[in-house]
C-alpha cells in the first residue's frame, strides 16, 4: 500500500512514516504543499494524509486541485483545532475523511485501511446508499423518483452519514463534522435531527435506513 504523507511538521511527519512502515505501508512525503500535490499526481497511491496548514499551497488547494485533475486518491486530512477551518469545508473540497490534532495512530491506521478499501476510482458526484442520493454539488436528495427537501442541517447530517454509509459514527463524532467541533450545546440535537431525518427518507417509504447503535451512534445501511 502507498501511501503518500504531507505534512510539514517533521516530527509528526517522521512518526506518522515509521508507525505506517511497521504496519507494512510504503510511505512518500512531502512538506510543504506544492511537492505533495506534484507527488500525488505523478505517483499512483492508494491513500494520502494531507494536512490543512502547509507552506506553498495549504491543504484545502492542494485537495482541490487533484479533484480537478481528475485525480480521486483517497485524501485524509488533518485539522488542527485552531477554529480556522471546518471539515465541512474538507468535504465540499473532495477530502474523504479527516482527523483533528492530536490524534491517535490507531485510529489513523484504522481510518486509512477504511479508505482504501473503499478506493478512489472515477468518483461520482451523487452520493448513494440504495435509492437513496444526494447530489452534493446540486444539494439534491432523492428517495427513488421522490425529491425530499432537507434543511441545511439535516442535508449536512445526511452528507455526513452518506460519506461514512456502512459505518457506526458516533454522536460526538457526527457533531464534530455536521456541526463543529466547538459545539457545546446539547449533545442530543444530533437525537433530535437523526429523528428529523427519519421522518423524511425513511418513514414516508417505511424504511429504516438509520440504525441505531445504542449506547454508540447511527449507522446509515449501506443499501439504504
Ligand atoms: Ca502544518
Amino acid at each position: 500500500m502507498r501511501v503518500l504523507i504531507v505534512e510539514d511538521e517533521t516530527r509528526l511527519a517522521e512518526a506518522i512514516q515509521r508507525g505506517l512502515s511497521a504496519e507494512g505501508f510504503n510511505v512518500d512525503r512531502a512538506d510543504n504543499g506544492i511537492d505533495g500535490l506534484w507527488k500525488a499526481k505523478e505517483n499512483a497511491y492508494d491513500v494520502i494524509v494531507l494536512d490543512i496548514m502547509l507552506p506553498g499551497m495549504n491543504g484545502y488547494k492542494v485537495c482541490e486541485n487533484l479533484r480537478e485533475a481528475g485525480v480521486w486518491t483517497p485524501v485524509l486530512m488533518l485539522t488542527a483545532k485552531d477554529g480556522e477551518y471546518d471539515q465541512t469545508d474538507a468535504f465540499d473540497l473532495g477530502a474523504d475523511d479527516y482527523l483533528i490534532k492530536p490524534f491517535s495512530f490507531l485510529v489513523l491506521v484504522a481510518r486509512l485501511r477504511a479508505l482504501i478499501r473503499r478506493g478512489g476510482g472515477d468518483r461520482p458526484v451523487v452520493l448513494r446508499a440504495g435509492d437513496l442520493s444526494l447530489d452534493s454539488v446540486r444539494h439534491r436528495v432523492q428517495r427513488g423518483e421522490t425529491e425530499l427537501t432537507l434543511t441545511p442541517r439535516e442535508f449536512g447530517l445526511l452528507e455526513y452519514l452518506m460519506h461514512h454509509r456502512g459505518e457506526v459514527v458516533s454522536k460526538t463524532q457526527i457533531l464534530e463534522g455536521v456541526w463543529d467541533p466547538y459545539y457545546e450545546g446539547d449533545p442530543n440535537v444530533v437525537e433530535v435531527y437523526v429523528g428529523y431525518l427519519r421522518r423524511k427518507i425513511d418513514e414516508p417509504f417505511g424504511r429504516r435506513s438509520i440504525e441505531t447503535i445504542r449506547g454508540v451512534g447511527y449507522r446509515l445501511a449501506e443499501g439504504g
